[in-house]
Parts: structure tokens; C-alpha cells; sequence
């Protein structure tokens, strides 16, 4: 079976204890791989390479580090067959979604830091004749970047990137449950020569290695993703210590559908909006509200569609949809589903897990899932579901439909449809999130903020704004006459 290995110190090690865990194939529900249970032992190694590799790291040139960054994308690119292959094995997303998204995407984040930070440049500002301020914006020390299963390699590198770019050195912990793509990004690095300590990789648990990790002394900084709960754990934590972090946490996300939008394209994408990935997305839109004119309209054509979704392996062309990523969040959404009856809602679509036949009998597979009538403040409608699970909801106004978007504690992501331009002008600056889509979904552009608002996160990610969270910025002040 193979055996994953952490990446320290630019070698590929058991941890100190020998100790593993299992890691699934959501497709099959079987074990598939070892992953290391590591320790605080494997940790503080970690974190000692990486100490010791910053400050060669860190002085390198811009353009340096760029070529580096450019190596491992181009690693990536190389490897890009194998790397969707294992992350759909991992995850158990779909192989032409891991394929089209997931790994261009991870290769895209490194190139495109890669080129942001050779343009990265820092303020100067002429206070009076003869006094300028100028502005450093330095590389701060050892990052610990944490990242979550539901897109794996592609969060994974969003984090390492910006990091390595602005002249940090890192130590990774990628999720526990899809672990693969990170130890193949190791392999990449390891293959084009990445100077020992610069990036090291340490796999396990999230109570026991992450908690190691972001306790630590000594690291500078943490980019986490994940989850509101460890979020908040980890700001207990961290934020004692001042030390920077940045925090992309769950969300909640409406997707506002008014009666004057184009309907084809509006269903079409909150399709995907609502279902790709299984809806772990953190951008998919779980609460659709739409607009009495057409809600019976929508309600109908979107349920047609719903029902000719293919739930299937994930290695076949035309499943829609794959495997749910583990058991345990299998059973979560299950769960809400059973919620969702109990306070009162109506499945019209889905609502049931499916099995599948031979070697895949024992995955883990739901169904998608639409339910209406359940009122904005039941749990079903605020609480995180995190898979293909949706709600519909009615409304009369714009003011209600606004009311109904920032009914929820979350703001990350919004979907607002309507030919409208002022409503959604309006509806745009007035909704609590972070990211708003106006007529699309996850059109994605790497260099706008990227994150959310309430308990959706702190910081942002994205373009100058990773690069201004991995660097510290020291203004210097200077008279010269
Ligand atoms: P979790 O919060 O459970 O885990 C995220 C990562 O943190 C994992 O690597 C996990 O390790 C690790 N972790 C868990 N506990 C600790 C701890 N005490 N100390 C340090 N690290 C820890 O989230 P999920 O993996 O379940 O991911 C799903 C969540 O991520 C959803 O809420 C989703 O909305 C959110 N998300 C947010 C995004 C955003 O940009 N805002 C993007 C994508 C997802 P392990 O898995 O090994 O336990």
C-alpha cells in the first residue's frame, strides 16, 4: 500500500514515531493509502528547516524566488494527469473536474505569484520638500499554512505561493482526509532541486499535528482555511501571541434570483453553483431565494434538472457528480437532511444517499438535494451543510430578498441574478459578503480580494492583498534637507 511521507528539510521522511493513519477512497469507501500520524516532534523539525532556510530564502531576489515558483507550476503542469487522477482518488470529485479545474488551478497559483512578485512594489510618499517616507513591505519568517479537503492541492498551493513569493519560508499541513496531491507537490519539489527547509509539508491530524503547528512559538504567522469552529480555535490561539493570520472560514452563501433575469443562464449556473464539487464548495450557494414571479417556474425546470443529474464514479465522463469526501461528513449531511424533514421542510429532489454497484457498493454517494418551506431561521437554513444540499425560498421585494441574504451569521459569497443594473448595484453593496457575483458564479480573477465577511473569516487572499498579508510593512521616514 502506499505510504505517504512528510516533507522536511527537502527529504521525504516517515515521522519520528512510525506512526499512520488510514486514508480513504471516498469512491470505494475502501483504504486505499498511509498517511504519517505526525507529532510535535515532526512539527518543531519542520519548523527548525524552515527558520534555518529563511534567511537565504528571504534574500533572495524577487526574481529569484519567481523562477523558483515557476519550477514547481511547470512541475505541476508535468505532472498534471497524474496529480487530477490522485485527486480525485483522494476526494472523490469527479476526474474531468480535477482535471479542468482543480490542478490547472494549482498550477496556476504558483505561476501567477510568480509573476506578481516581480511586480510587487512598495509605497514611497513625499511628505514636504526634503522628507520622503518609503515603505519596505519585508518578508515576516515562517508561515504555517493549514487548508481544508474540499480542494485540495488548489487551496493548498493558494496559501504556499503568495508565502514563498514575498520570501517566507512555509510549513504545510494539508488536510488529513485528502493528503495525496500535497505529498505529490513534495515529490515536485524534491525533483527540481527547491533549496532544503524552503517548503516542508507535514501530514497528519488537525487536533494533534495542526494544533502543534499554529501552537508553536516558533512561527510567524498563519494562513488557515477552514472551518468557523477551528477557525476560531485557532485565533484563541494565535492571536494571544500577535502574531499575523488570516482566516477563510465557512459560509452560508444566497444566491438572489429576481424575475427579470436571463432564466436559462440563471439555472443553468446555479446548477453548478449549488452542486459542483458535491456542493463543497465554499462559494457554492446553499440558500436560493427567488423572486415570486418565477418561483414556481424556476422551482419546476430546476428540479427537471436536479433529477437528470448523474451521482456515479467519479472516473467516469458523465457523473455530475461524485463520491462525498469521507464518511464522517457523509453522515453530517445525511443528518441535516433528516434536520431539514424535522423542521418542517419538503424534499423535492434527492434527499436519499445512493449506492452504487460493485467495487463502488461501499461509497459514499448523496444524492442532490432541494428543499423548500423551511422558514430563514431553522438551522437547516443557517448552519454550514457543506454537500449537495439546497434550499428554495420565496420572496416579494428587493428589501426582503436583502433582508433574507444577511439573515445568516456567514458572508462569504453571493449570486445575485436580475438584467437590472441598479438593483444589482444596489443589492451588490448592500449584502454582507466578501465576494459578490453578479449573473455568474466563481468567475474567478486571482488578483481581486478573496474572502469573507461576519463569521466567514478575517483578511483577505488574492493578489496584493496575500502579498501585503505575507510581507510586514516598516515605513521609514527620512529629511534630507
Ligand atoms: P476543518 O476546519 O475541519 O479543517 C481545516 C484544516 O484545519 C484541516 O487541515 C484540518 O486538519 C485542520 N485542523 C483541524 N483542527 C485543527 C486545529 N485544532 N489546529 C490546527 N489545524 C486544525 O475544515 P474542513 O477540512 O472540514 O473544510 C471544510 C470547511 O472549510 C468548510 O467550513 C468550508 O466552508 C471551509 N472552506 C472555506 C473556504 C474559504 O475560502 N473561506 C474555502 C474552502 C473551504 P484535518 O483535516 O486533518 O482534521
Amino acid at each position: 500500500m502506499k505510504k505517504i511521507l512528510n516533507y522536511i528539510n527537502g527529504k521525504l521522511l516517515e515521522p519520528v514515531a512510525n506512526k499512520y493513519l488510514d486514508n480513504f477512497n471516498p469512491a470505494t469507501g475502501k483504504v486505499y493509502s498511509l498517511i504519517p500520524n505526525s507529532d510535535e516532534q515532526d512539527v518543531e523539525q519542520a519548523i527548525a528547516a524552515a527558520r534555518s532556510a529563511f534567511e537565504g530564502w528571504a534574500s533572495l531576489r524577487n526574481t529569484e524566488r519567481a523562477e523558483w515558483l515557476e519550477k514547481i507550476s511547470e512541475g505541476i503542469e508535468r505532472r498534471t494527469a497524474e496529480l487530477a487522477l490522485a485527486e480525485s482518488i483522494d476526494n472523490g470529485k469527479p476526474l474531468w473536474l480535477a482535471t479542468s479545474v482543480d490542478i490547472p488551478r494549482a498550477r496556476d497559483n504558483f505561476k501567477f505569484y510568480s509573476t506578481a512578485i516581480r511586480h510587487y512594489a512598495s509605497e514611497s510618499h513625499q511628505t514636504a520638500e526634503g522628507v520622503i517616507n518609503y515603505t519596505l513591505r519585508k518578508p515576516i519568517g515562517v508561515a504555517a499554512c493549514i487548508s481544508p479537503w474540499n480542494l485540495p492541492l488548489y487551496l493548498f498551493s493558494w496559501k504556499i505561493a503568495p508565502a514563498l513569493a514575498a520570501g517566507n519560508t512555509v510549513v504545510a499541513k494539508p488536510s488529513e482526509v485528502t493528503p495525496m496531491t500535497a505529498y505529490l507537490l513534495s515529490e515536485i519539489c524534491v525533483e527540481i532541486g527547491l533549496p532544503a527547509g524552503v517548503l516542508n509539508i507535514v501530514h497528519g491530524l488537525g487536533h494533534s499535528t495542526g494544533n502543534a503547528l499554529i501552537s508553536s512559538d516558533n512561527i510567524d504567522l498563519v494562513s488557515f482555511t477552514g472551518g468557523t469552529a477551528t477557525g476560531a480555535h485557532i485565533a484563541k490561539i494565535v492571536a494571544p501571541k500577535f502574531k499575523k493570520m488570516s482566516l477563510e472560514l465557512g459560509g452560508k452563501n444566497p444566491n438572489i434570483i429576481f424575475n427579470d433575469c436571463d432564466f436559462e443562464a440563471m439555472l443553468n449556473t446555479t446548477l453548478n453553483s449549488s452542486f459542483a464539487n458535491q456542493g463543497q464548495i465554499c462559494l457554492c450557494g446553499s440558500r436560493i431565494l427567488v423572486e415570486r414571479g418565477i418561483y414556481q417556474k424556476f422551482k419546476d425546470a430546476f428540479v427537471a434538472k436536479v433529477e437528470n443529474m448523474k451521482v456515479g464514479d467519479p472516473m467516469s465522463d458523465d457523473s455530475r457528480l461524485g463520491a462525498i469526501v469521507s464518511k464522517i461528513h457523509y453522515d453530517k449531511i445525511l443528518s441535516y437532511i433528516d434536520l431539514a424533514k424535522e423542521e418542517g421542510g419538503t424534499i423535492l429532489v434527492g434527499g436519499n444517499s445512493v449506492q452504487l454497484d460493485g467495487e463502488h457498493k461501499d461509497g459514499w454517494y448523496i444524492a442532490p438535494t432541494v428543499i423548500e418551506g423551511l422558514d430563514r431561521q431553522c438551522r437547516v437554513n443557517q448552519e454550514e451543510i457543506f454537500g449537495p444540499v439546497v434550499t428554495i425560498q420565496p420572496f416579494d421585494t428587493e428589501e426582503e430578498a436583502l433582508a433574507l441574504a444577511n439573515s445568516t451569521g456567514y458572508g462569504l459569497a453571493c449570486t445575485i441574478w436580475t438584467n437590472d443594473l441598479k438593483k444589482a448595484h444596489r443589492l451588490g453593496d448592500k449584502v454582507d459578503s466578501g465576494i459578490i457575483w453578479i449573473n455568474c458564479w466563481l468567475l474567478r480573477d486571482l488578483r481581486t480580494p478573496f474572502g469573507g465577511m461576519k463569521n466567514s473569516g478575517v483578511g483577505r487572499e488574492g493578489g496584493w492583498e496575500a502579498l501585503h498579508f505575507f510581507t510586514e510593512p516598516k515605513n521609514i521616514c527620512i529629511k534630507y534637507t
